[in-house]
């Protein structure tokens, strides 16, 4: 195995590159900005291979309608006149159907069923991280999404995930006390972990490091040079780095090196925020989803997050403060004894990839032999960061796709606009 670049050092990046480096690959990792400290770092940690259903699912047409008349709300898609957005939001809103959520649950849940050993495998090969397992609660007000959504779990536990029973009202508080008794119910998936993720990122920084794998920050790629269907060599502004495997994990940013090798990796960003409040001012025993806000509430050892937010608004930095203050409103609403005067030390913003059927893009890049790309990942990137890097390790080092990879493959773009 010649030498593997890898673009973008995010956990995806990151995290191949471990795999690809305990295969005996020789690896660089190159970031524009710093390794590990985009989406990967302020997202809220879950690793949830339960409840991995694509973005775009049946019905959320309709809520999202509704959605985007309240500037409070969960989802907002800025309106923009460019054809290439206008093309995935079609696709995005086609693939809001009950066959393609289907399949896309079935095989992101049989990518996803190694999670877990695999994460434990890197805590003893040395990658430090801080991980829990007290499992996920998913607290709802309105108690008919509650019961379709743990009717609908059926479909996971043929992959070896138990059943949750659900808690009602009193039953909802008695398990976890600080939720307030306006939830009427949930339950809770025991199976589920937390990391808390901007150790997960260091960890694998430290790790690969150590393993002699050079991480260059403030490197952004701006070209592949390909000759006769093959990269040849990546350009940074200051320096052109030979290679003979290209992997891109850029995350938001991968559609960009689609264009520079003439595929399409249809891949726009999912903004989301994620607010810090250290020392925790409430302490909940485990992480918990409250639905109907879609805020993702994630105690760490430190503190507490809140997480929460879809914007679909292109690539930016700016923060909408009206959406953060939902966040927080939301979590101070429904967690007790969170005081209305606690206010967040920081505020992140984070781009999640999303491709318009709400899957990851994984496999090799049509048309170049030896560019492949792993992104995608949009809500899941944590949860399936280690089932990724074992899967793309394995494709880049072989040259064969593995089976569970099949469904991710980016050739379902062609044609794309
Ligand atoms: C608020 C929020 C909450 C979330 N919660 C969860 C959760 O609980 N569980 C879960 O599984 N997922 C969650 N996610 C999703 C998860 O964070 C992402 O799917 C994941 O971090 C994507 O990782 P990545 O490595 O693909 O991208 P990124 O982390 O974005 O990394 C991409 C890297 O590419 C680099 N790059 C860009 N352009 C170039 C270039 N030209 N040259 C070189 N490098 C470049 C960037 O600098 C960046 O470091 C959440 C996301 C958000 C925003």
């Amino acid at each position: 195995m010649g030498k593997v670049v890898v673009v973008g050092g995010g956990v995806i990046g990151l995290s191949t590159a471990w795999e690809l480096r305990r295969r005996g690959a020789d690896v660089l990792v190159l970031d524009a900005r710093t390794a590990g400290f985009a989406a990967s770092a302020v997202n809220a940690g879950w690793v949830s291979p339960a409840m991995a259903g694509p973005v775009p699912a049946p019905g959320l047409v309709k809520t999202s309608m509704k959605w985007m008349l309240n500037p409070e709300s969960p989802l907002y898609i800025k309106p923009r006149l460019n054809p290439g957005f206008l093309s995935w939001l079609y696709r995005f809103w086609r693939s809001c159907n009950e066959k393609a959520y289907e399949a896309g649950l079935e095989a992101t849940t049989i990518l996803g069923k190694e999670t877990m050993e695999i994460m434990d495998r890197w805590q003893t090969e040395g990658v430090e991280f801080e991980m829990h397992d007290f499992g996920l609660l998913y607290a709802y007000r309105d108690i008919v999404a509650m019961e379709a959504d743990l009717h609908a779990f059926q479909k996971v536990t043929p992959y070896g995930y138990a059943q949750p029973t659900p808690l009602y009202g009193a039953d909802l508080q008695a398990f976890e006390p600080v939720l307030s008794a306006s939830l009427a119910g949930g339950y809770h998936v025991k199976e589920e972990r937390t990391v808390q993720p901007v150790t997960l990122v260091q960890g694998l920084i430290a790790a690969l490091e150590h393993a002699g794998v050079e991480i260059r920050n403030g490197a952004p790629v701006v070209d592949i040079e390909v000759s006769n269907g093959r990269a040849i060599a990546v350009r940074t502004p200051a320096a052109r780095i030979e290679a003979d495997h290209v992997l891109i994990a850029a995350g938001a940013w991968t559609a960009h090196f689609g264009k520079m090798v003439g595929a399409k990796l249809p891949i726009e960003a999912g903004k989301g925020y994620g607010l810090d409040f250290k020392p925790a001012p409430v302490k909940p025993q485990r992480s918990i989803y409250l639905h109907d806000e879609r805020i993702a509430i994630t105690p760490f050892n430190d503190g507490l997050r809140l997480a929460g937010t879809m914007e679909l608004s292109g690539i930016s930095d700016a923060i909408m403060p009206r959406r953060v203050a939902a966040i927080e409103k939301g979590g101070k609403k429904y967690l007790n004894g969170f005081a209305q005067d606690a206010r967040p030390q920081q505020t992140w913003v984070g781009m999640r990839p999303m491709a318009p059927d709400g899957l990851p893009v994984l496999g090799m890049v049509p048309g170049v032999s030896n560019v492949s790309v792993a992104s995608g990942h949009a809500m899941l990137g944590v949860t399936l960061a280690a089932v990724t890097s074992v899967q793309m390790a394995e494709l880049i080092t072989t040259g064969a796709t593995p089976d569970v990879l099949k469904p991710f493959s980016p050739a379902r773009f062609r044609g794309f606009f």
